[in-house]
């Protein structure tokens, strides 16, 4: 088995990068660099109704600007392409017949409001309440009321994720999500199949992203064991905030990096600033402007904190 160091960056193409994807574009960059490592862009855009016409060009074009560069990716091919999610369909599908020959999947046609009725506390995460294993004993036989989804069978049991930054993380994702989506009824892979069969084609052996995942990351423990690839190893970064605590992603102006550069800050100044924030370099550091490859060596990325979040303070970058 190789163990060649090969990390990536996966923009969801549906809107312009904001600084959060930034800091983890730069993170994940240093670290590939440092490693004297392969890294891989791969555009995840299969969520139709949410891309952005341009947004992946843009995103490409902000990259590029703050200095970074990748080994391979939509616009550079390679070996383990293509490189856009929606080209890679094949992968999925094999994926998908693998699972099914083994048992590991099922179909299921519940609709959401039904799961939610059948459920009395749904649970309040982005990914609705946990699904009550409805369909997990159905007939292959029987007649569906509608296309039916492909979930994966769970079993019970805590799920560990060695964070190296956040530490040790632990769920029952049994408990917590139950037997979870992995071919969506209109017949799209879920993110969490598609990142995985994805990671493990692209033979990644570090996952660097941010903390807003970190929820995701048993599940993608447990299909990346399923289709028997090795699980990476994965360090998640702190979700950055505005300095008032709300979520940039949310907020409607200021937090993108084409916002901060229409107002007149370069690349280095950015760079610097959101390294500072992340704590790899001290404030004045940070101030003075910094390259991405003046970031290498010097053992600054074990400088980085594990922490859930981090404020941005615009014109100062401290971390809080
Ligand atoms: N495409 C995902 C996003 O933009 C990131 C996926 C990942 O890093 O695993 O949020």
């Amino acid at each position: 088995m190789s163990t060649a160091y090969r990390g990536r960056f996966a923009p969801s193409p549906t809107g312009d990068l904001h600084l959060g994807s930034a800091a983890a574009a730069l993170v994940a960059w240093c670290a590939a660099r440092e490693a004297g490592g392969t890294f891989v862009v791969r555009i995840e855009d299969l969520d139709r109704p949410r891309l952005v016409a341009g947004a992946e060009e843009r995103q490409l074009a902000d990259l590029r600007w703050l200095g970074l560069d990748w080994d391979e990716g939509p616009d550079k091919g390679g070996a383990s392409g293509p490189y856009r999610q929606s080209e890679r369909a094949a992968a999925y599908a094999a994926a998908l017949a693998d699972l099914r020959t083994r048992g590991l999947v099922y179909p299921c046609d519940c609709s959401r409001r039904e799961i939610a009725a059948l459920v009395s506390a749904p649970h309040p995460g982005e990914d609705g309440p946990r699904y009550p294993g409805t369909c997990r004993a159905s007939e292959p036989t029987r007649t569906w009321r509608r296309q039916p989804a492909w979930r994966f069978r769970v079993e019970s049991g805590v799920t560990v994720v060695e964070d190296k930054l956040l530490g040790r993380f632990e769920q029952d994702v049994e408990a917590r999500v139950g037997d979870f989506v992995v071919i969506r009824a209109d017949a799209v892979p879920a993110y969490q199949l598609a990142v995985v069969v994805d990671d493990l084609a692209m033979r990644i052996s570090e996952v660097v992203r941010g903390a807003d995942l970190l929820d995701s990351t048993p599940r993608q423990i447990l299909l990346a064991r399923a289709l028997d690839g090795t699980v990476p190893r994965h360090a998640h970064l702190p979700l950055v905030l505005a300095a008032d605590g709300t979520r940039l992603a949310k907020r409607e102006g200021g937090a993108t990096i084409a916002e901060l550069r229409a107002a007149g800050l370069s690349a280095p100044q950015l760079v610097g600033q959101l390294a500072a924030m992340l704590g790899l370099v001290t404030v004045e550091e940070g101030r003075a402007g910094l390259l991405p490859f003046e970031l290498l060596g010097a053992g600054r990325l074990d400088r980085l904190a594990g922490q859930r979040e981090v404020r941005w303070r615009p014109g100062q970058g401290i971390a809080d």
